[in-house]
């Protein structure tokens, strides 16, 4: 089979990405970044059926791993175990090193891993850097950083006030 070219695709939220879609581009590996991702990085807001679609995705055969840049190990630790999905933290993307052990673990190539991400300067970035392919997401409503106040707009699609939001407190039930 011929290699594909890597690409970067954007999406509203992890839930409205199509598994199938990924499948049928030969994704079988999943980095996924954590903060205004998954959760929003003051643990308020938790991406709407994020948690179904990791436990969803992992019975599908789909591997998957936590790549945060956050520095707060004990909170990358929580959602590790909660998502049951092994997480890297400080991953310090960009730089591909993390990327490179991320795919180690799942023992897959570039082109069949897929980065889900906020973050153009980390999480598009980093995929650049490790030739893997990319959807960017809309950040989470979060307290922005002092630069983000200036560049956000330039690295972040903001989450638009209109979707839904899930409060990150509501445990997932899984039927
Ligand atoms: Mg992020």
């Amino acid at each position: 089979m011929a290699r594909r070219k890597r690409y970067t695709l954007k999406a509203k939220q992890i839930s409205q990405i199509e598994r199938l879609d990924l499948m049928r581009r030969g994704i079988q590996g999943i980095i996924v970044d954590l903060d205004n991702t998954i959760v929003s990085e003051d643990d308020v807001y938790l991406s709407p059926h994020s948690e179904a679609w990791i436990r969803d995705a992992q019975k599908e055969g789909f591997r998957l791993f936590i790549l945060s840049n956050g520095k707060r190990k004990y909170r990358v630790d929580y959602w590790s175990a909660r998502l049951n999905v092994p997480a890297l933290s400080p991953a310090r993307k960009p730089f591909p090193a993390s990327f490179r052990r991320a795919m180690a673990s799942m023992q897959l190539k570039p082109h069949q891993v897929i980065v889900i991400g906020d973050s153009f300067h980390t999480d598009v970035l980093g995929s650049l850097l490790s030739s893997c392919s990319c959807i960017q997401v809309a950040s989470l409503p979060h307290p922005p950083r002092w630069w983000e106040k200036i560049l956000g707009k330039w690295v972040q699609i903001p989450y638009l006030n209109a979707e839904e939001l899930w409060s990150a407190d509501c445990e997932y039930s899984y039927p």
